[in-house]
């Protein structure tokens, strides 16, 4: 491979809040899929550069219709409920875990079953743009290590965990670790194998040490799992003051929050991803500010299970690291274009509030929205600030994860009218409205994984 080089419409998100779009950009990908230049038309080497790769062969020129973006990043997604998606969502959560999903994440003790589900998965996400993706699997070790493979055999970047879920106060007997000191070996495990896995010498795949949520998972296994992100130099996820039930539970319990707790168990660091957290305190927000640590936003998921809104905003004024999930199957939709829209709206829902029976000056929480620049920056550039990746935007040095957006296709919901719209009018569309058939081609670390062009 000797690189190639792509000349077209580009749009992302470099700085949070303002968007750059360019028209002719000139965007060099390496042999090492990273990104070596990004030339503008009146940038002095462009012409040469783009003669350059046109006599080698190795010029792509997107078409009027076709834009170029950074591939979108999903911090937060179970894959194991891939088969619930859109359903039982009328349920609370503590029923919902207990009733459906638990139920649905022990058919994975079956690797014939993970295998059909996950490779499924795999492509979905892909096709809908997602270039990365961090995943909770299920507490098998085994079906565990066979998501790992599909994202390796599909060219997924991703992040899997084996989920540690021991405490039998909460847990079902036929779904959970045995002991904690059995979690804790299978996440070595899981650890080692996907580390050596054949392809992976890029770590397109890493593994990411998951404790479900602090319900789930006994003291022991908590500070076990702690001392294995330090000494693997692992990233963590895990579920933190997500819902009224949940925060309360660990208040209880630990007499302190989910962050809190969280820390003194050392599962807070750079490397961590919380899911939610949409009842942290100001304490908590500078606890993971000062580690660095990262948040998973999931406004759609928020509204079934959640109680409220994440307060995105203040979130972003302290300089949290924040991203966007699907957190399938407790969102209904697996597009993270998606989930910016469901993010502008939780946060217009939050600044104006919602009850009309309330005083409008009583109603909102002031100065909470954003708009499709910010929330697009957090599915990409935002999102890789969170784990600390080198992906979610064009610039040289990056790995090029990105997706062709084509309005011209049939029955696009996208629809761009050139005497009307400008190139941002355009990003802002595809933000609002493009879709699954809308997404072309994929690539991720500068190959090809989707193509719908060809
Ligand atoms: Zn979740």
């Amino acid at each position: 491979m000797t690189g190639f080089s792509l000349r077209g419409t580009i749009m992302h998100t470099p700085e949070r809040g303002t968007c750059d779009v360019v028209e002719r950009a000139l965007v060099e990908v390496g042999a090492d899929g990273a990104i070596t230049r990004v030339l503008k038309p009146d940038d002095a080497e462009y012409e040469t550069a783009l003669e350059e790769a046109r006599t080698a062969g190795r010029l792509t020129e997107l078409s009027g219709n076709q834009y170029l973006l950074p591939g979108l990043i999903d911090l937060h997604i179970h894959a194991p409920q891939w088969p619930q998606l859109g359903k039982s969502l009328h349920l609370p959560l503590y029923d919902w875990l207990q009733n459906c999903t638990f139920p649905l994440e022990a058919k994975y003790a079956d690797t014939a079953f993970a295998d059909r589900v996950y490779g499924s998965l795999v492509s979905s996400l892909l096709a809908n743009g997602t270039t990365t993706a961090v995943y909770f699997a299920t507490a098998h070790l085994e079906a565990t290590q066979r998501l790992a493979d599909h994202c390796i055999e599909k060219g997924q970047r991703g992040f899997v965990g084996k989920v540690v879920m021991d405490d039998p106060e909460q847990c079902p007997d036929y779904y959970r670790d045995a002991s904690a000191a059995q979690a804790l070996d299978e996440t070595v495990a899981f650890i080692e194998y996907v580390r050596g896995l054949d392809g992976n010498g890029s770590e397109l795949v890493r593994p990411i040490v998951t404790p479900r949520f602090i319900p789930s998972c006994s003291d022991d296994a908590l500070s076990g799992l702690g001392a294995i992100a330090h000494d693997h130099k692992c990233h963590v996820q895990t579920h933190c003051s997500e819902s009224d039930w949940e925060h309360s539970f660990v208040l209880d319990r630990h007499g302190k929050t989910d962050t809190q707790s969280l820390a003194d168990f050392g599962l807070i660091t750079r490397h961590t991803v919380l899911a939610h957290s949409n009842f942290i305190s100001d304490p908590d927000m500078d606890l993971i500010g000062n580690v660095g640590a990262g948040i998973a936003h999931c406004p759609l998921s928020n509204f079934y299970f959640s109680n409220a809104v994440f307060p995105l905003r203040a979130a972003l004024n302290k300089g949290l690291h924040v991203g966007l999930g699907t957190d399938i199957s407790g969102g209904h939709s697996a597009s993270m274009l998606h989930a910016c829209r469901y993010a502008v709206a939780a946060s217009r829902a939050l600044e104006d509030g919602v009850d009309a029976a309330l005083a409008a000056e009583t109603r909102g929480r002031a100065n909470a929205r954003i708009d499709f620049m910010e929330a697009f920056w957090l599915a990409t550039a935002g999102g890789a600030q969170a784990l600390d990746l080198k992906v979610g935007r064009f610039a040289p040095g990056y790995r090029f994860d990105a997706m062709l957006v084509d309005a011209g296709v049939e029955d696009s919901s996208l629809l761009v009218w050139d005497d009307l719209d400008t190139a941002e009018d355009v990003f802002q569309k595809i933000v609002y409205t493009a879709e699954r058939n809308n997404i072309r081609k994929v690539w991720v670390d500068g190959i090809i994984r989707l193509d719908k062009t060809a």
